[in-house]
């Protein structure tokens, strides 16, 4: 008889899984090999090889995170940004004009503004607070509209149900990269998206020790975005697939501990006299506080904040405290703190990130899965001191 389940974290555990297992191996094997016996495919496609995404390494991983956000289809790639330039290049093509959020990931901003134009794709960037600003940057030759189910490093969100309104009305392609939130939070399919990006380098592996990729929605796009994989080979590696499996079971217990720390550390920040802003969705104070509350089961480990003092005070808080490692990246089990002026966001000019309100002196933390009272004290000394 068929496994009965339908919550999510019992999906982590079961759903993909091979049944019957492989001779009885509780773990999903290695599959450690490029390329695999003729059984008669008719298809390049559908030859068996490590390129062409289709090991069981692949299989059980594609049909695991498509069950965690309630759709058809998913494809793990070699990167984040494997994920998101194999996705655009996808659905776009010469000629294609779409709209994006202005304040995105910053690999996914330099793409699009450096690399898609030299493929002849244009775009124009939206307020994402601001459904009514759309309509005017539509043109005939709009196919997409891609957005962040939470920006960074300020963790804005963005009027998500009017994106797909309006994706719907004009006959878009809807894309969201739901990186910051994970499945456990948020699942944008069942909000109507058609496609979600991960870079599963987050939290959806958890543990600091790969990078890898995932879309996840409509089977029609899906094949065609696995069949542009294979010709740009942006596959993920074997190895890189079982780790990233291993590390999606604990997904869920992982990122709602997470959930549950960032929402008690913003608190106490909030409260702190050395503290002049904090962004964290799930603070009241939070302007958008309702939609995020409306949309997300869960408000993500991530925060950011600002002290009263300046860039050298934040720096010396930085160096005194003595938990979080100072790097970027997020998503991790251990809490990651730096200051995106000077890492995550440094790519962008001054001018580009005032105007976006991303001060010099505004730090970001990743909240990792340590006991919340440590990097409470640890927090507090690090402001006294
Ligand atoms: C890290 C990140 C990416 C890129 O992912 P890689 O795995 O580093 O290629 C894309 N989007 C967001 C929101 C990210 O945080």
């Amino acid at each position: 008889m068929s496994k009965i389940y339908k919550h999510l974290e019992t999906k982590l555990i079961h759903a993909g899984e091979p049944d019957p297992l492989i001779n009885g191996a509780v773990s999903m094997p290695v599959f450690q090999s490029s390329t695999f016996e003729y059984t008669g495919a008719t298809s390049y496609n559908d030859l068996k090889y490590i390129r062409l995404n289709n090991t069981p390494n692949h299989i059980a991983l594609h049909q695991k995170l498509a069950a965690l956000e309630n759709t058809e289809a998913a494809l793990v790639t070699a990167s984040g940004m494997a994920a998101i330039s194999t996705t655009l290049l996808s659905i776009l093509s010469s000629g294609d004009h779409f709209l994006a959020q202005e304040c995105l990931y910053g690999g996914t901003h330099d793409f699009i503004t450096k690399d898609l134009e030299t493929f002849g794709i244009s775009y124009d960037f939206i307020d994402g607070d601001d459904p009514g600003s759309w309509e005017h940057k539509l043109k005939p030759n709009t196919k997409a509209i891609y957005v962040e189910t939470m920006t960074n490093p300020l963790l804005q969100v963005a009027d998500l149900k009017a994106v797909v309104e309006f994706a719907k009305a004009h006959g878009l392609i809807s894309l969201i990269d739901n990186t910051f939130s994970s499945p456990v939070n948020f699942r944008p399919p069942e909000w109507g998206f058609d496609l979600s990006l991960h870079s599963c380098t987050k939290y959806l592996n958890g543990h600091s020790d790969i990078v890898a990729g995932a879309v996840i929605g409509r089977a029609d796009l899906i094949e065609k975005i696995t069949h542009k994989l294979n010709h740009l080979g942006g596959s993920l590696d074997p190895h890189a697939c079982f780790l990233l499996h291993r590390g999606l079971k604990t997904l869920a217990v992982r990122v709602k501990y997470q959930n549950e720390s960032a929402l008690t550390i913003a608190n106490f920040l909030e409260k702190h006299s050395a503290i002049k802003k904090i962004n964290y969705p799930g603070l009241e104070s939070h302007p958008r506080h309702q939609r995020a509350s409306e949309l997300f089961d869960g408000f993500s480990g991530m925060l950011s904040f600002e002290l009263n003092d300046g860039v050298q005070a934040t720096e010396r808080f930085i160096e005194n405290t003595t938990l979080p490692i100072s790097a970027p990246s997020l998503g991790g089990v251990e809490s990651l703190i730096t200051r995106p002026a000077i890492t995550s966001h440094s790519g962008m000019s001054p001018k580009d990130r005032q105007a976006l309100g991303i001060s010099d002196a505004l730090i970001r933390l990743s909240v990792g899965i340590e006991a919340t009272e440590d990097i409470i004290e640890d927090f507090d000394q690090a402001l006294n001191a």
